[in-house]
């Protein structure tokens, strides 16, 4: 029998249950280190909810469209994802919430679309429960990552006291990804491109927060 080994006695000096050991710890190390190992995508609306609708647009679609393709983007960076909703269904505020609650190293990013009386009214914002300092740190990141390639206000990071977010214990921030009421603005949220191009840039700020 003969033992081929790229370092000559190596086998000797490091015993492979060290190596074994070694490789372990690290894992363990960088997930301790980890912000989170699980994001909860919460769709907006649903089912007899349709959230805004203009223009024969209903944010219910949008947001489930948008939630699938975030979902495939993590998903490819190796990231555990799980969905508020997956069909077009109702699912009370509550019960998401109650997802997110499971375990303390998941983050909750719920998924809307914006409308206002103001059809001239456009721009992304991100919102975070107030004095909740991880929310805003995590909202500051997706918010900087969709400002960056997406041509339209932005309208920033907010504190806001929407029930979904104080029904979240853990970090959790809701993403407007455009205004449906204006025409421009729904004409892009759209189109798949357009959502493909937000689920890019989310994914994006939630890796920055990991
Ligand atoms: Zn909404």
């Amino acid at each position: 029998m003969i033992t081929i080994s790229r370092f000559p006695g190596s086998a000797l000096r490091f015993p492979k249950w060290r190596l074994i050991l070694l490789v372990w710890l690290t894992c363990l190390g960088g997930g301790l280190a980890q912000k989170f190992d699980t994001v909860v995508i919460d769709a907006g609306h649903g089912g007899k909810d349709n959230g805004s609708k203009w223009y024969g647009v209903a944010e219910k679609t949008l947001t489930l469209d948008l939630a699938k393709r975030l979902k495939s983007v993590l998903e490819k960076k190796g990231v555990e994802v799980e969905m508020t909703r997956s069909t077009d269904v109702f699912v009370a505020l509550e019960k998401r919430a109650e997802m997110a609650n499971r375990s303390a190293k998941t983050i909750f990013v719920s998924l809307h679309f914006n409308a206002h009386r103001d059809r001239s009214i456009k721009g992304i914002e991100t919102f975070y429960y107030p004095g909740s300092s991880e929310g805003r740190v995590l909202a500051t990141y997706v918010q900087s990552e969709l400002g960056n390639r997406i041509k339209t206000r932005n309208r920033g990071v907010r504190p806001s006291r929407l029930k979904v977010l104080r029904l979240t214990k853990g970090t959790a921030i809701l993403v407007e990804c455009g205004f449906i009421s204006n025409r421009w603005e729904c004409q892009r949220c759209a189109s798949s491109w357009f959502r493909q191009v937000l689920a890019e840039e989310i994914a994006e700020g939630l890796m920055r927060y990991q």
